[in-house]
């Protein structure tokens, strides 16, 4: 029985694995009896109470046990096995199933043998019950038969040249009768399983909920290691010490003048993260700090007022966007607002020519961004592409004291060196990934971080990911604002559509036309913004119609923006390179073109360019879905536009993984714990883990943490968080 041994097991002193079997488990990626005892089943089968396939339900995914009765390969296109089975006998037709293979022959099936079959059961045109591609397993009643029969049975992934009942025995010798190890790095609370314990129940359980026990704690564990990564670097943050050339009360000076002059009051959720930001700006550690605030929460009046701190404060600010035209909307404002306190506001794109490709993926979203390695598509420097002249040297542009300069990722190119950069603010966060976040806050001597995002980032996240900022959030909208009706449409039902945006237009409103295309493509059947604008002009001669998409030039992105803006266009044609932060107020009209090519978030952001004025907005979504998952996506749109409740949809249609994207993320793949799921769970280690890291100082560096885990034998996680 197991006993607490330091040294790692091979697999060759495990019975049944000899050299050409742990070839195949190298084929896993199992390399060691550790990795044995990670290998998690992907799912169980109940073989304690197999219910009969006559009671089965049409539709249902479930096991049965038969015994083969005939066996036939039929060649019909592809190689087609068909096989009946049957209980011992077949006085019901109701007990028959007919289990079909395509394209391959299952190994080693024999007529009369047993055989377990696994897949959804549903019947065929002469009322039969079939079974197609499902998982099999030949039934031996032998000595061994207790591992694979009358229990629950792990399923697990396999690999060619292994079959489940091999490798199910292979894990019962390694979980069940070697002797393992499996040292507690942290006691987990009493009420849990022992780690050992539920290594062995999670492989074997007894019943589901000793399984679900074992996997408790074992995501726990999962969770303890990632969050006291999480604290260590929230520990060794709040050892560092910002030194502001001016103390940052004593100067309000320019963030009060123009708080002034301001058309608005401030909402309440604005003046609270406001002074959230005070209070970090006000402490020795540099602030880190995340704003979330669903679209048009009006994130950009905060974003400037931080900057102003840190301009008055004697430093200089950067706005890092994710789109030139962002980017440029943003410089634009900020010239208004500023100039006339004396605040100069350079614009630093460098990419004022796209070369197209990456601007406009079809569903990606992420736009305009290369990896900082690779540098500017060109390769040449570039001077800013409007302000005043910068003095440099030696191709080193030094912005002067007391600027703001506002960027594409352009900014993180070393030509751009801010001397006295005190504050970063990088607006709609989620469109970069995580090495151009570090790369950015890397210029300066610890800068002041604060992060924008109108994407709710899930709590989980938030816990982890993003675990060792600092949050805030905009619950609340600028007064005044309309609600957005959503429809959705068949794109043959549009006419009405046309006449009605006519009609908006008329009484001086503006619109957004949203395509997934460039161009149109033989490949994919959607519409393209290019095509499409030719046949509007000739439908809609009544209309000011612009056209905008990432193939233009910088110069030309720019002049479609600026006649949209000034109502000289009434009618936008464009690609998803709107998408995130553009701001025009008296545009309350969009229709999405084949909207079911777009996912949630991205349609939430899309139509989160109407509704910010003062006018009702009115969204449709053209387009039929081909998935039941489509439909689901169009439909909440229709329902809400709750950001919160968007994301939320999101995360379950699509997981953290894809959201977040896990190397995007920088977070580990978690075997055990969900982070849809597990929220209390990961609750309770992020405080165990903060208290583990507050007692023992020399955990607050990262080799300290390093060789704490190394000696409880845990291997180390690498967590890219968003600091
Ligand atoms: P987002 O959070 O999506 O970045 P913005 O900062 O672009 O939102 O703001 C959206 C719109 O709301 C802008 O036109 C902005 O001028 C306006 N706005 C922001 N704050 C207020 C306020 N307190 N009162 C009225 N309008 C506001
Ligand atoms: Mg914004």
């Amino acid at each position: 029985m197991p006993t607490d041994s330091p040294a790692p097991t091979p697999l060759a002193a495990i019975p049944g694995i000899g050299p050409q079997r742990a070839e195949l488990l190298s084929k896993l990626g199992l390399l060691t009896h550790d990795d044995l005892l990670h290998f998690v089943p992907r799912r169980y089968e109940d073989r304690r109470h197999l219910k009969p396939i006559s009671a089965a339900q049409e539709g249902q995914a479930i096991t049965v046990r038969g015994k083969i009765h005939h066996l036939k390969a039929v060649h019909w296109g592809s190689l087609r096995l068909e096989i009946t089975v049957a209980p011992q006998t077949l006085e019901n037709r109701e007990d028959i199933v007919i289990a079909r293979w395509y394209g391959f022959r299952p190994y080693g099936i024999k007529e009369s043998g047993d055989i377990f079959l696994f897949a959804r059961i549903d019947r065929d045109k002469k009322g039969r019950w079939v079974m197609n591609n499902p998982d099999y397993e030949i039934a031996h009643d032998d000595a061994e038969s207790y591992i694979h029969i009358d229990r629950i049975a792990p399923i697990y992934n396999l690999t060619e040249g292994l079959t489940q009942r091999v490798l199910r025995r292979i894990m019962f010798e390694a979980t069940q009768k070697t002797a393992f190890s499996a040292p507690e790095f942290y006691p987990a609370p009493e009420r849990m399983m022992a780690r050992q314990e539920a290594f062995r129940v999670i492989h074997f359980p007894e019943s589901f909920p000793a399984e679900e026990r074992a996997r408790q704690r074992l995501a726990y564990d999962e969770f303890f290691v990632l969050q006291c990564v999480v604290a260590q670097r929230r520990a060794s943050r709040v050892q560092l010490h910002r030194q502001r050339p001016v103390a940052i009360g004593d100067a309000r000076t320019l963030s009060a003048r123009w708080l002034e002059s301001l058309p608005y009051s401030l909402t309440n959720a604005q003046r609270r993260v406001m002074s959230e930001i005070d209070a970090d700006l006000s402490h020795g550690p540099p602030m880190n700090r995340l704003l979330q605030g669903d679209v048009g929460s009006g994130k950009t009046f905060v974003a400037v007022y931080a900057m102003l701190r840190a301009v008055e404060a004697g430093e200089q600010a950067a706005l890092m966007a994710p789109t030139q035209i962002l980017a440029e909307q943003h410089a634009l404002n900020l010239r208004r607002w500023l100039e006339p306190l004396g605040v100069r506001v350079d614009l630093f794109t460098g990419n004022t020519k796209a070369k197209g490709k990456k601007t406009d993926r079809l569903q990606g979203g992420e736009l305009d961004l290369f990896t900082f390695k690779n540098g500017p598509p060109d390769g040449s420097p570039r001077s800013p592409s409007a302000g005043p002249s910068v003095p440099s040297a030696g191709g080193r542009r030094l912005p002067p004291t007391g600027s703001v300069v506002v960027g594409t990722h352009a900014l993180l190119y070393d030509r751009y060196a801010a001397e006295k950069l005190g504050l970063i603010v990088i607006d709609e966060q989620h469109k970069f990934g995580v090495l151009q976040r570090l790369a950015l806050s890397r210029k300066g001597q610890n800068p002041d971080i604060l992060v924008m995002t109108a994407t709710p980032i899930p709590r989980t996240l938030g816990m982890t990911v993003y675990g060792d900022l600092d949050v805030s959030v905009l619950d609340e909208l600028p007064p005044g604002r309309q609600p957005i009706m959503t429809k959705r449409r068949s794109s043959k039902e549009l006419d009405k559509f046309w006449a009605f945006l006519l009609k908006q237009i008329g009484e001086g409103r503006q619109a957004y036309v949203i395509y997934p295309l460039v161009e149109e493509s033989e490949k994919v059947d959607a519409k393209s913004v290019k095509a499409e604008f030719e046949r509007l002009k000739e439908h809609l001669p009544q209309a000011k119609l612009g056209l905008l998409h990432g193939q233009l030039d910088g110069a030309e992105k720019e002049r479609v923006m600026t006649a949209f803006r000034a109502g000289e266009i009434e009618v936008l044609l464009s690609t998803s390179v709107i998408e995130v932060g553009v701001d025009v107020p008296n545009a309350t009209v969009m229709l999405i073109e084949n909207a079911e090519r777009f996912g949630l978030a991205q349609l939430h952001q899309l139509r989160g360019r109407i509704g910010r004025g003062e006018h009702p907005s009115y969204c449709v979504l053209a387009g039929e879905p081909k998935s039941l998952e489509g439909w689901r996506r169009l439909k909440i749109m229709e329902e809400t536009t709750d950001g919160f409740r968007i994301a939320e949809e999101d995360f379950k249609i699509r997981g953290p993984g894809n959201i977040f994207g896990t190397e995007q993320s920088g977070l580990p793949p978690l075997r055990f714990a969900s982070l849809e799921t597990d929220y209390e769970l990961l609750t309770l280690a992020r405080n165990d883990a903060a208290g583990f890291i507050k007692q023992d100082p020399t955990l607050a560096s990262w080799p300290g943490l390093l060789e704490k885990m190394k000696e409880g034998g845990v291997a180390a996680v690498s967590l890219v968080t968003v600091s």
